[in-house]
């Protein structure tokens, strides 16, 4: 569960900018909910709230049944490790095959052999990229990256995944099916967040939209998706 209670979020270093102003937000466990606005809304600002990478100057914040203002030293860490993280320019690790960039994580996490001979399979079968496991991310597509990103996301079973415009890098044709597999993720059960700045996708899937305006929460609501697109 994600929740923000009368949040505010003021910036010192620019006289005081006013970034996020009362937000008041709850996303129970399983939910996919796209978070939109245009440049400057607040997202990203929101998106550091929840994985703790900054604090509201006031109100409170709860993610994944931590509440985050009374967060300290290791805690910290076991808060990120319930949030899969993917981002725009997928940040895989160059060197290493598909199979070891999702390995790599559930080994810094302490997982078994036994147990990560069989995730890693899986989460790759579930992204559709099966038969791409031996290849290094030089040798993928944009959108097979990006598959490989939401594997690794997802591999230790995260109880939110947050993804930060997970299409703004890819062609139009390849981000609905990027959006399908976060879709089929949630349905495993994981609460999916999506930054998008993509009106189109939105509209195509529908679902509950959180759109921010100058810091505010301009409209959240679910609507009905199955628009094509132009
Ligand atoms: P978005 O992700 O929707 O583009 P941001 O959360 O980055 O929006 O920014 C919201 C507002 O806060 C903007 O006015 C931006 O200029 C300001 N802002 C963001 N980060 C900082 C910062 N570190 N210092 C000062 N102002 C910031």
């Amino acid at each position: 569960m994600v929740e923000l209670k009368n949040v505010d979020v003021r910036y010192r270093e620019r006289g005081g900018v006013e970034a996020l102003n009362d937000i008041n937000i709850k996303i129970e466990d399983g939910e996919f909910v796209f978070i939109v606005g245009s440049s400057g809304a607040g997202k990203s600002t929101l998106l550091k709230l929840l994985t703790r990478e900054n604090q509201p100057t006031s109100g409170r914040v709860f993610v994944n049944g931590y509440n985050l203002s009374k967060l300290k030293g290791s805690k910290v860490l076991m808060l990120r490790r319930s949030i899969g993280m993917i981002f725009q320019d997928f940040r895989l690790i160059p060197n290493l095959t598909v199979y070891e960039n999702v390995a790599f994580v559930l080994r810094v996490t302490d997982k078994s052999k036994r147990f990560i001979r069989q995730r890693v399979p899986y989460v790759l079968n579930l992204v559709g990229l099966s038969n791409r496991a031996k290849a290094y991310p030089s040798q993928l597509s944009g959108g097979e990256q990006q598959r490989v990103a939401i594997a690794r996301a997802f591999a230790s079973d995260p109880g939110l995944i947050i993804a930060d415009e997970p299409t703004g890098n890819l062609d139009p044709e390849l981000s609905y099916g990027i959006v399908e597999v976060l879709k089929d993720i949630n349905q495993c059960g994981t609460t999916v967040i999506m930054v998008t700045h993509e009106h189109d996708i939105v509209k195509y899937f529908g679902g509950r939209i959180i759109s921010l305006k100058d810091g505010s929460v301009a409209f959240d609501d679910t609507i009905g998706g199955g628009d094509e697109v132009e």
